[in-house]
Protein backbone atom coordinates (compact mmCIF):
# COMPACT_ATOMS: atom_id res chain seq x y z
CA UNK A 1 0.00 0.00 0.00
CA UNK A 2 1.13 3.78 -0.80
CA UNK A 3 -0.03 6.10 2.21
CA UNK A 4 -1.03 9.18 1.29
CA UNK A 5 -3.42 10.67 4.13
CA UNK A 6 -2.03 10.14 8.04
CA UNK A 7 -4.08 10.69 10.72
CA UNK A 8 -2.65 12.09 14.32
CA UNK A 9 -4.43 11.35 16.94
CA UNK A 10 -3.10 13.86 20.36
CA UNK A 11 -1.73 16.99 19.08
CA UNK A 12 0.60 17.29 22.46
CA UNK A 13 4.32 17.31 22.26
CA UNK A 14 4.76 14.03 20.67
CA UNK A 15 1.90 14.32 18.42
CA UNK A 16 2.39 17.97 17.00
CA UNK A 17 5.74 16.51 16.13
CA UNK A 18 4.80 13.51 14.23
CA UNK A 19 2.22 15.35 12.80
CA UNK A 20 4.69 18.28 11.41
CA UNK A 21 7.57 15.85 10.38
CA UNK A 22 4.82 14.05 8.54
CA UNK A 23 3.46 16.74 6.63
CA UNK A 24 6.91 18.08 6.00
CA UNK A 25 7.69 15.49 3.97
CA UNK A 26 4.78 15.75 1.52
CA UNK A 27 1.80 13.66 3.36
CA UNK A 28 -1.52 15.09 3.98
CA UNK A 29 -2.16 14.94 7.74
CA UNK A 30 -5.71 14.62 9.82
CA UNK A 31 -4.84 16.11 13.45
CA UNK A 32 -7.41 14.59 16.23
CA UNK A 33 -7.81 15.95 19.52
CA UNK A 34 -10.61 16.09 22.11
CA UNK A 35 -11.99 19.58 21.42
CA UNK A 36 -11.69 22.94 19.29
CA UNK A 37 -9.49 24.39 21.89
CA UNK A 38 -6.78 21.59 22.44
CA UNK A 39 -6.52 21.86 18.76
CA UNK A 40 -5.89 25.76 19.00
CA UNK A 41 -3.18 25.00 21.14
CA UNK A 42 -1.83 22.75 18.91
CA UNK A 43 -1.63 25.24 15.86
CA UNK A 44 0.61 27.38 18.19
CA UNK A 45 2.72 24.46 19.28
CA UNK A 46 3.08 23.40 15.80
CA UNK A 47 4.28 27.22 14.41
CA UNK A 48 6.84 27.04 17.49
CA UNK A 49 8.39 24.02 15.57
CA UNK A 50 9.24 25.68 12.65
CA UNK A 51 12.08 27.83 13.74
CA UNK A 52 13.71 24.42 15.16
CA UNK A 53 13.71 23.17 11.64
CA UNK A 54 15.67 26.44 10.36
CA UNK A 55 18.23 26.23 12.94
CA UNK A 56 18.53 22.28 13.02
CA UNK A 57 18.06 21.39 9.87
CA UNK A 58 18.09 24.40 7.64
CA UNK A 59 14.26 24.34 6.21
CA UNK A 60 13.20 27.41 4.12
CA UNK A 61 9.84 29.20 4.95
CA UNK A 62 8.25 28.42 1.84
CA UNK A 63 8.81 24.75 3.03
CA UNK A 64 7.42 24.95 6.30
CA UNK A 65 4.19 26.88 4.86
CA UNK A 66 3.64 24.24 2.26
CA UNK A 67 4.66 21.87 5.43
CA UNK A 68 2.05 23.39 7.24
CA UNK A 69 -0.84 24.03 4.91
CA UNK A 70 -0.94 20.27 4.85
CA UNK A 71 -2.37 20.05 8.01
CA UNK A 72 -5.72 19.86 8.90
CA UNK A 73 -7.95 19.82 11.81
CA UNK A 74 -10.53 17.68 13.51
CA UNK A 75 -12.49 17.06 17.03
CA UNK A 76 -14.52 14.74 15.07
CA UNK A 77 -13.07 11.16 15.29
CA UNK A 78 -14.79 9.94 12.49
CA UNK A 79 -14.07 12.94 10.34
CA UNK A 80 -10.39 12.71 10.95
CA UNK A 81 -9.80 9.10 9.98
CA UNK A 82 -12.51 9.45 7.00
CA UNK A 83 -9.81 8.70 4.77
CA UNK A 84 -6.60 7.25 6.84
CA UNK A 85 -4.06 5.09 5.38
CA UNK A 86 -2.38 4.86 8.98
CA UNK A 87 -3.72 6.49 12.51
CA UNK A 88 -0.85 7.08 14.65
CA UNK A 89 -1.80 7.39 18.17
CA UNK A 90 -0.14 9.89 20.45
CA UNK A 91 -2.62 10.24 23.28
CA UNK A 92 -2.05 10.39 27.00
CA UNK A 93 0.42 6.79 28.69
CA UNK A 94 -2.80 6.19 30.70
CA UNK A 95 -4.12 2.43 29.42
CA UNK A 96 -8.24 3.43 29.81
CA UNK A 97 -7.81 6.59 27.91
CA UNK A 98 -5.60 4.71 25.19
CA UNK A 99 -8.28 1.70 24.96
CA UNK A 100 -11.32 4.09 24.92
CA UNK A 101 -9.86 5.36 22.01
CA UNK A 102 -8.89 2.37 20.37
CA UNK A 103 -12.66 1.02 20.66
CA UNK A 104 -13.79 4.29 18.93
CA UNK A 105 -11.82 4.43 16.34
CA UNK A 106 -12.51 0.70 15.44
CA UNK A 107 -16.28 1.72 14.73
CA UNK A 108 -15.06 4.92 12.80
CA UNK A 109 -12.01 3.84 10.46
CA UNK A 110 -12.46 2.37 7.50
CA UNK A 111 -11.31 -1.01 6.94
CA UNK A 112 -8.02 -0.64 5.11
CA UNK A 113 -6.53 1.37 8.17
CA UNK A 114 -3.28 0.82 9.71
CA UNK A 115 -3.21 1.33 13.90
CA UNK A 116 0.37 2.05 15.04
CA UNK A 117 0.58 3.71 18.96
CA UNK A 118 3.82 5.69 19.90
CA UNK A 119 3.46 4.76 23.37
CA UNK A 120 6.54 4.87 25.56
CA UNK A 121 6.08 2.39 28.24
CA UNK A 122 3.08 -0.10 27.17
CA UNK A 123 2.65 -2.70 24.90
CA UNK A 124 0.14 -3.26 21.56
CA UNK A 125 -0.68 -6.51 23.32
CA UNK A 126 -2.77 -4.23 26.06
CA UNK A 127 -4.85 -2.84 23.14
CA UNK A 128 -5.01 -5.61 20.75
CA UNK A 129 -8.39 -6.48 21.59
CA UNK A 130 -10.21 -2.97 21.25
CA UNK A 131 -8.64 -2.25 17.88
CA UNK A 132 -10.24 -5.00 16.70
CA UNK A 133 -7.62 -5.43 14.15
CA UNK A 134 -4.38 -7.38 15.25
CA UNK A 135 -3.21 -7.65 11.84
CA UNK A 136 -3.04 -3.53 11.23
CA UNK A 137 -1.77 -2.74 14.57
CA UNK A 138 1.88 -2.19 16.04
CA UNK A 139 3.85 0.39 17.58
CA UNK A 140 5.23 3.01 15.72
CA UNK A 141 7.81 4.98 18.55
CA UNK A 142 9.54 7.94 17.85
CA UNK A 143 11.69 10.16 20.03
CA UNK A 144 11.27 14.13 21.00
CA UNK A 145 12.61 16.13 18.66
CA UNK A 146 11.96 14.08 16.19
CA UNK A 147 13.24 16.13 12.92
CA UNK A 148 17.03 15.52 14.57
CA UNK A 149 16.26 12.90 16.55
CA UNK A 150 15.38 10.84 13.71
CA UNK A 151 14.68 7.15 15.55
CA UNK A 152 11.53 5.25 14.63
CA UNK A 153 11.21 1.87 16.42
CA UNK A 154 8.28 -0.13 14.81
CA UNK A 155 7.46 -3.04 16.81
CA UNK A 156 5.45 -6.10 16.06
CA UNK A 157 3.10 -7.61 18.80
CA UNK A 158 2.47 -11.36 17.45
CA UNK A 159 -0.68 -11.01 15.62
CA UNK A 160 0.48 -8.14 13.19
CA UNK A 161 1.39 -9.23 9.94
CA UNK A 162 4.15 -9.20 8.19
CA UNK A 163 3.20 -6.99 5.47
CA UNK A 164 1.84 -4.06 7.34
CA UNK A 165 5.06 -4.30 9.24
CA UNK A 166 6.76 -4.13 6.49
CA UNK A 167 4.37 -0.88 5.11
CA UNK A 168 5.18 1.00 8.35
CA UNK A 169 8.64 0.39 7.96
CA UNK A 170 8.51 1.99 4.66
CA UNK A 171 6.41 4.71 5.61
CA UNK A 172 9.07 5.41 8.43
CA UNK A 173 11.77 5.68 6.49
CA UNK A 174 9.75 8.21 3.73
CA UNK A 175 9.55 10.92 6.61
CA UNK A 176 12.97 10.71 7.10
CA UNK A 177 13.56 8.37 9.91
CA UNK A 178 15.92 5.21 10.63
CA UNK A 179 13.84 2.61 10.85
CA UNK A 180 14.26 0.46 13.84
CA UNK A 181 12.70 -2.89 13.64
CA UNK A 182 11.96 -4.89 16.66
CA UNK A 183 10.00 -8.55 15.61
CA UNK A 184 9.28 -9.57 19.15
CA UNK A 185 7.32 -7.22 21.38
CA UNK A 186 9.83 -5.73 24.65
CA UNK A 187 9.09 -2.99 27.23
CA UNK A 188 11.01 -0.35 26.84
CA UNK A 189 11.76 -0.66 22.84
CA UNK A 190 15.80 -1.15 21.86
CA UNK A 191 17.05 1.89 23.26
CA UNK A 192 15.45 2.06 26.52
CA UNK A 193 16.52 -1.68 26.93
CA UNK A 194 19.98 -0.56 26.85
CA UNK A 195 20.00 2.48 27.71
CA UNK A 196 18.33 1.98 31.26
CA UNK A 197 20.43 -0.25 33.17
CA UNK A 198 23.62 1.60 31.72
CA UNK A 199 22.37 4.79 33.33
CA UNK A 200 21.62 2.55 36.84
CA UNK A 201 24.45 0.78 36.89
CA UNK A 202 26.86 4.45 36.45
CA UNK A 203 24.50 5.61 39.23
CA UNK A 204 25.49 2.70 41.07
CA UNK A 205 28.86 3.16 41.15
CA UNK A 206 28.50 6.53 42.68
CA UNK A 207 26.26 5.62 44.96
CA UNK A 208 28.46 2.56 46.85
CA UNK A 209 31.51 4.80 45.68
CA UNK A 210 33.14 3.13 43.65
CA UNK A 211 34.22 5.91 41.67
CA UNK A 212 33.27 9.56 40.71
CA UNK A 213 31.12 11.03 37.75
CA UNK A 214 34.22 11.64 35.62
CA UNK A 215 36.28 8.54 36.01
CA UNK A 216 32.67 6.14 35.03
CA UNK A 217 31.98 8.67 32.26
CA UNK A 218 36.00 8.39 31.06
CA UNK A 219 35.97 4.82 30.69
CA UNK A 220 32.65 4.24 29.54
CA UNK A 221 33.93 7.33 27.01
CA UNK A 222 37.41 6.04 26.24
CA UNK A 223 36.69 2.02 26.07
CA UNK A 224 34.01 2.45 23.78
CA UNK A 225 34.38 5.27 21.38
CA UNK A 226 31.07 6.55 22.86
CA UNK A 227 30.79 10.83 22.39
CA UNK A 228 29.09 10.64 26.15
CA UNK A 229 29.10 9.08 29.34
CA UNK A 230 26.10 8.24 31.39
CA UNK A 231 26.27 10.64 33.37
CA UNK A 232 26.38 13.44 30.65
CA UNK A 233 23.36 11.64 29.11
CA UNK A 234 21.97 11.64 32.68
CA UNK A 235 22.29 15.65 32.05
CA UNK A 236 20.29 15.66 29.28
CA UNK A 237 17.37 13.17 30.35
CA UNK A 238 17.18 15.59 33.60
CA UNK A 239 17.15 14.14 37.08
CA UNK A 240 13.81 14.38 37.61
CA UNK A 241 13.32 11.49 35.43
CA UNK A 242 16.04 9.68 36.78
CA UNK A 243 14.87 9.97 40.69
CA UNK A 244 11.20 9.35 39.79
CA UNK A 245 12.43 5.72 38.29
CA UNK A 246 14.79 4.98 41.15
CA UNK A 247 12.22 6.24 43.71
CA UNK A 248 9.45 3.64 41.85
CA UNK A 249 11.98 1.12 41.83
CA UNK A 250 13.24 2.15 45.74
CA UNK A 251 9.03 1.79 46.76
CA UNK A 252 8.74 -1.16 44.67
CA UNK A 253 11.44 -3.68 46.00
CA UNK A 254 12.35 -2.05 49.27
CA UNK A 255 15.76 -2.60 48.12
CA UNK A 256 18.79 -0.42 50.22
CA UNK A 257 20.81 -0.04 47.08
CA UNK A 258 17.60 1.87 45.45
CA UNK A 259 16.61 4.04 48.83
CA UNK A 260 20.46 5.32 48.56
CA UNK A 261 20.50 6.71 45.80
CA UNK A 262 17.02 8.04 45.38
CA UNK A 263 18.07 9.58 48.41
CA UNK A 264 21.49 11.39 46.65
CA UNK A 265 19.46 12.34 43.96
CA UNK A 266 16.81 14.29 45.74
CA UNK A 267 19.30 16.10 48.28
CA UNK A 268 22.78 16.22 46.32
CA UNK A 269 20.81 17.45 43.00
CA UNK A 270 17.22 17.83 42.97
CA UNK A 271 16.80 20.04 46.37
CA UNK A 272 19.74 22.09 45.09
CA UNK A 273 17.91 22.76 42.59
CA UNK A 274 20.77 20.74 40.17
CA UNK A 275 18.21 19.30 37.51
CA UNK A 276 20.35 18.80 34.98
CA UNK A 277 21.15 20.59 31.09
CA UNK A 278 17.80 22.70 31.46
CA UNK A 279 19.12 24.06 34.69
CA UNK A 280 22.60 24.62 33.64
CA UNK A 281 24.05 22.72 36.33
CA UNK A 282 23.50 18.45 36.96
CA UNK A 283 26.22 16.01 37.59
CA UNK A 284 28.21 18.58 35.70
CA UNK A 285 27.98 22.18 34.83
CA UNK A 286 27.14 24.20 31.68
P1 LIG B 1 0.94 15.14 25.82
O1 LIG B 1 0.28 15.13 27.15
O2 LIG B 1 1.87 16.24 25.47
O3 LIG B 1 -0.19 15.09 24.68
C1 LIG B 1 -1.30 14.25 24.73
C2 LIG B 1 -2.38 14.82 23.81
O4 LIG B 1 -3.44 13.88 23.72
C3 LIG B 1 -2.99 16.13 24.32
O5 LIG B 1 -3.05 17.06 23.26
C4 LIG B 1 -4.40 15.72 24.77
O6 LIG B 1 -5.37 16.74 24.61
C5 LIG B 1 -4.68 14.58 23.82
N1 LIG B 1 -5.72 13.65 24.26
C6 LIG B 1 -6.11 13.33 25.50
N2 LIG B 1 -7.10 12.41 25.45
C7 LIG B 1 -7.33 12.17 24.15
C8 LIG B 1 -8.23 11.33 23.46
N3 LIG B 1 -9.07 10.54 24.09
N4 LIG B 1 -8.20 11.36 22.12
C9 LIG B 1 -7.33 12.14 21.45
N5 LIG B 1 -6.45 12.95 22.05
C10 LIG B 1 -6.45 12.96 23.39
O7 LIG B 1 1.67 13.72 25.71
P2 LIG B 1 2.97 13.31 24.85
O8 LIG B 1 4.19 13.59 25.64
O9 LIG B 1 2.84 13.87 23.48
O10 LIG B 1 2.79 11.73 24.84
C11 LIG B 1 1.82 11.11 24.02
C12 LIG B 1 2.26 9.67 23.76
O11 LIG B 1 3.53 9.68 23.14
C13 LIG B 1 2.39 8.81 25.00
O12 LIG B 1 1.95 7.51 24.72
C14 LIG B 1 3.88 8.83 25.28
O13 LIG B 1 4.34 7.65 25.92
C15 LIG B 1 4.44 8.89 23.88
N6 LIG B 1 5.80 9.44 23.76
C16 LIG B 1 6.15 10.61 24.39
C17 LIG B 1 7.45 11.11 24.27
C18 LIG B 1 7.88 12.41 24.92
O14 LIG B 1 9.09 12.67 24.99
N7 LIG B 1 6.95 13.25 25.38
C19 LIG B 1 8.40 10.39 23.50
C20 LIG B 1 8.00 9.22 22.84
C21 LIG B 1 6.71 8.75 23.00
Amino acid sequence: MDFKHITVAGSGVLGSQIAFQTAFMGYKVSVYDINEEVLEKAKDRLQDLMPYYKKDIGSTDAELKEAYGRLSFYSNLADAVENADLVIEAIPEVVQIKTDFYKQLATVAPEKTIFATNSSTLLPSQFVEATGRPDKFLALHFANEIWKNNTAEIMKHKGTSESVFEEVIAFAKSIGMIALPLHKEQPGYILNSLLVPLLEAAQMLLVNEVAEVETIDKTWMVATGAPMGPFAILDVVGITTAYNITKGKADATGAAEYIKLADKLKVDYIDKGKLGRATGEGFYKY
